[in-house]
């Protein structure tokens, strides 16, 4: 599990080996990762065979869209489950990246909190999603999309802002090790509004999208029990900080489902808080999940909810909701594994 070995420490291990050993593993780890030792081509056979890449064992690989979308289920050893969804587009390809096992935020229709909180991912465990991705990108390509990744999202399973320490370390491995801009990552939260003031302090200016999903405290603690801890002001403010302190914009997020968040006057506020912070708003539909009763909105409410957002001044895109066969929703392949045993 070499993901989990500080990059730095690498040489460590072969103490008998060269010292450009360790530097030609780094290389195939962060900059050309393969998916198997077997691929390290300019390694002795012998030392290749005694490697062991991957903190976790692929547990489901599930394609749909036509080829553009796969979602893996990762099982580490100790039995906690992982899930990252490759998604591609015309002239990017985005991951979608887990930050722990399971969530403590309890958001009432997302599939992850309803199963509660496993653990925090190790920082060489949310590198290593993008590792794999990057591999199984180098072997297989994704349709016409680019054979890696140019975006990460942290929007899978977990609130990354709960695991700040790991998180930034594995941020920090994606900008130096593995080359990435900053700005091709995006860190999602649910509202933990001093970790978004700490965040806008890092070196790297990575994208934040805030997930509001709803725009007064009433609703928003209904959906979001975080926002009794931090109310819609205290979100609202750390986000006006990090966009005046990085020179980001950022998105808020919203899942609109249907008869809770997807009035009118839900779409009035939200376009005042999106005119205030000068954010765009990403509306995704709601994927239904076997664990509760909340439905998406109707073809109409969803065009009303846009509609008015829009004459206000809002700048929204619909987003789509990528690999609805194959539960793409944070944390529904899990909840269906669990769910019917497959
Ligand atoms: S929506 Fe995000 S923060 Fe809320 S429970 Fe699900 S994973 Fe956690």
């Amino acid at each position: 599990m070499l993901y989990l070995t500080e990059p730095e420490e690498l040489s460590s291990l072969w103490p008998d080996e060269p010292s450009y050993r360790a530097d030609q593993i780094r290389k195939w780890l962060y900059q050309s990762p393969v998916l198997e030792p077997a691929d390290m081509t300019n390694l002795p056979g012998d030392l290749r065979d005694g490697l062991d890449l991957w903190p976790f064992a692929i547990e489901t690989e599930q394609v749909a869209d036509s080829g553009r979308t796969v979602k893996w289920l990762m099982r580490a050893p100790d039995g906690a489950s992982i899930e990252a969804v490759l998604m591609g587009y015309p002239r990017r390809t985005t991951l979608c990246i887990s930050s722990q096992a399971g969530c403590a935020m309890a958001c009432t229709f997302c599939a992850t909190g309803q199963f509660g909180f496993e653990r925090h991912l190790q920082a060489g465990e949310i590198v290593a999603q993008v590792a794999y991705a990057a591999a199984y990108l180098a072997r297989n390509g994704l349709g016409t999309s680019p054979p890696r990744v140019t975006n990460v999202v942290f929007m899978g399973m977990g609130e990354p802002l709960a695991n700040y320490a790991n998180v930034k370390t594995a941020i920090d491995r994606f900008t130096g090790l593995m080359g990435m801009s900053a700005r091709s990552i995006t860190v999602s939260t649910v509202g933990v509004a001093p970790a978004i003031r700490k965040l806008a302090e890092e070196p790297w200016r990575v994208s934040l999208a805030v997930s509001l999903h709803a725009a007064d405290d009433e609703l928003r603690t209904s959906l979001v029990p975080l926002n009794k801890r931090y109310p819609l002001e205290d979100v609202i403010g750390a986000t006006e900080y990090f966009v005046q302190r990085t020179g980001r914009r950022a998105s808020i997020e919203w899942t609109l489902i249907a008869g809770t968040n997807d009035t009118l006057e839900q779409a009035d506020k939200l376009a005042a808080i999106a005119r205030r912070l000068r954010a765009h708003i990403n509306v995704i539909a709601l994927n239904p999940t076997p664990l509760t009763s909340d439905q998406p909105p109707s073809r109409a409410a969803t065009t009303a909810f846009l509609s008015r957002l829009t004459g206000a001044g809002a700048n929204v895109t619909l987003r789509d909701t990528r690999g609805q066969d194959i539960d793409a929703a944070c944390g529904q392949l899990r909840a269906r594994s669990l769910t019917i045993g497959t």
